[in-house]
């Protein structure tokens, strides 16, 4: 198993909601039913909280296409 030591500030959030602050890592979002969890290197994280961005299960449920790019 690959750890991201590399990358110790791994966060993320939803790009729907502000869910994903208790998660710690990629594997661990996909585990949870999160999709397009993605690195989000359109922001900086010095602006902002959180490296990563994604699809919570919560929000897929509402509108699993709005997005798509
Ligand atoms: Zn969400």
């Amino acid at each position: 198993m690959t750890e991201p030591t590399l990358f110790s500030g791994f966060s993320l959030t939803c790009v729907r909601c502000d869910a994903g602050e208790d998660i710690d890592t990629e594997a661990q979002a996909v585990a949870l039913g999160w999709i397009n969890v993605m690195l989000d290197d359109t922001l900086g994280p010095d602006e902002w909280f959180w490296t990563h961005t994604g699809l919570c299960p919560d929000s897929q449920v509402e509108d699993p296409t709005s997005i798509l790019r």
